[in-house]
């Protein structure tokens, strides 16, 4: 993966929506989009409704590929908050990083946050920040 992640400034601003929605829970959910641009979010439920960790449901996971697949665009990348803590990858998260092609963004729900949205790559349990460019 190249270190930049391009996405639509509709898509950002759907997320930080999401993660200052319910902030006693990590917000978490799916990316999409075709021609090397994030165009799409799919909102999931946190299955552990914890406010330091998040899961999306099997079902939930199939039902959104299926529908990827149906509007021919590609998974490109899980997006989740962390409403207490720094937002930087934790272990657990790099534990979890089971897709090495995705950008990997983390959210901040606080007001104070230096970088509310930051982006990474997660392959082989080694961490890159990405540049996120908004198109
Ligand atoms: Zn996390």
């Amino acid at each position: 993966m190249e270190d930049v992640v391009r996405i639509r400034g509709e898509v950002v601003t759907r997320m930080i929506e999401e993660a200052r929605h319910d902030p006693s829970m990590e917000c978490c959910g799916l990316l999409a989009g075709r021609d090397a641009v994030i165009s799409a979010i799919f909102p999931a439920p946190n299955a552990l409704a914890s406010p330091t960790a998040f899961e999306i449901a099997p079902e939930v996971l199939f039902r959104f590929f299926r529908h990827m697949h149906s509007s021919a665009v590609d998974h490109m990348g899980i997006y989740h908050s962390h409403p207490t803590g720094d937002n930087a990858p934790s272990p657990r998260d790099v534990e979890c990083a089971h897709y090495p092609g995705v950008a990997y963004f983390i959210l901040s729900p606080r007001p104070d946050a230096p970088r509310p949205i930051r982006a990474f790559s997660i392959r082989d349990g080694r961490i890159a920040e990405l540049t996120i460019e908004l198109v």
